[in-house]
């Protein structure tokens, strides 16, 4: 193992700190929390008819995607993402249910409640994950292992689901743990563990190198950590630019990006895509509506706030436009957002050619009431 393994890293550039060789001046102990298939244990939790049975939670309709799915459904191959077709056809006794955010977000808030009890340092990625810094945490418990025990108790009793864990000293490793359990499973990635468990990974495992990275990546002839650790850093500047340092050090398992709590997203969005092209502003508007507010929803939700509206509209032919159009303050309420969005739909008409997709996004974005909490971390 490297010497410099366990050294910390400012965030993005390659300064380190080293104390002795081989330790770094102050451990962190981070806990990655994701709930198991969360929105299809939930249907399963509230309606004992799905419980054992496949379920897909989304559309079911010809172009409807699956936003998850049951372990049942899994073992069939039915994955989240996956067109609802493709589902049925994989698992024909398929279960679709309708997403009930609400039931979501409502055990979203017990889980942050929860993790608050350990820590401030909270930083969610989505209703059923987050971050947790726990190096300092608010009862002087000594193990991270310990206290990822104790919230996983906490939300089996109060929530009647499961969540796994990840245990590391870095977002990277914590992140890549919890999914190696799951469900219903922790795992700890030790400083000595973590540059072997990198190595034997695909690179289309790490959390901030998405498809087209992974495609691009292979193409470059590295498919696993240990083929990104052998390229030099200018190598990967030189093909990935900014990104390329984030890659070089997590190929070693070196990831300094603090936990930041109220991370301000750069933007908040939601789309749909229809079963049937939409022709008038009269249909289009009807199928915008429940758009908005899924994006209104979450902005309650996390108490997000934005300034620019776009819309973006999918025709029949897949060609794709998007019309902005930004506010002098931010929105502060569901109307305005609706307002704003209707205005630029109802400019697209006529039209000459079905819609296929529409979409509703916010952005330039601030926390209600919050100043800036600081710079997004890379890569992702
Ligand atoms: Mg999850």
């Amino acid at each position: 193992m490297m010497p410099q393994d366990n050294a910390s890293l400012t965030n993005g550039d390659e300064t380190r700190t080293h104390e002795a060789a081989g330790e770094c001046a102050r451990q962190r102990k981070i806990i990655h929390i994701d709930m198991d298939a969360f929105y299809a244990s939930v249907e399963q939790r509230d309606n004992p008819e799905l419980r054992g049975k496949p379920v897909a939670v989304g559309g079911s309709r010809e172009r409807g995607v699956v936003a998850a799915a049951s372990y049942e459904a899994r073992k069939f191959g039915v994955r989240s993402a996956m067109p609802s077709v493709t589902a049925k056809r994989q698992c024909p006794d398929l279960i679709f249910v309708n997403p009930r955010f609400d039931a979501y977000k409502a055990v979203s808030l017990q889980i942050r409640e929860i993790f608050a009890e350990y820590t401030h340092l909270i930083e969610p990625l989505s209703l059923d994950e987050a971050y947790l810094d726990v190096t300092d945490n608010l009862k002087g418990i000594a193990t991270a292992t310990e206290i990822a025990m104790e919230i996983r108790a906490k939300i089996r009793a109060e929530t009647s689901l499961t969540a796994s864990a990840g245990i590391s000293y870095n977002k990277f490793l914590a992140k890549l743990a919890s999914d190696h359990r799951k469900p219903d499973g922790f795992f700890v990635i030790t400083p000595q563990m973590g540059p072997a468990f990198v190595e034997a990974l695909p690179v289309g495992k790490f959390h901030g190198v998405g498809p087209a990275t992974t495609a691009k990546m292979n193409k470059l002839g590295i498919e696993t950590g240990l083929d990104l650790r052998a390229q030099s850093m200018a190598f990967l500047q030189q093909h990935f630019g900014k990104a390329g340092a984030f890659y070089y050090w997590i190929a070693r398992g070196v990831d300094d990006r603090p936990v930041l709590a109220n991370r301000i997203r750069k933007s908040v969005g939601a789309e749909n895509t229809f079963a049937a092209d939409l022709f008038t502003f009269e249909a289009a508007r009807d199928e915008l509506l429940p758009i908005i507010d899924k994006v209104w929803g979450h902005c309650e939700s996390t108490g997000t706030r934005g300034r620019t509206v776009t819309l973006k509209i999918k025709y029949a032919d897949f060609q794709q436009i998007t019309r902005s159009q930004s506010l002098r303050g931010a929105i502060e309420g569901r109307t305005a957002l609706e307002e704003t969005s209707l205005d630029l739909l109802r400019a697209q008409f006529p039209m000459k050619k079905g819609i296929r997709l529409l979409g509703i996004s916010l952005s330039g974005l601030s926390l209600a009431g919050a100043v800036g909490a600081g710079q997004l971390p890379l890569g992702i």
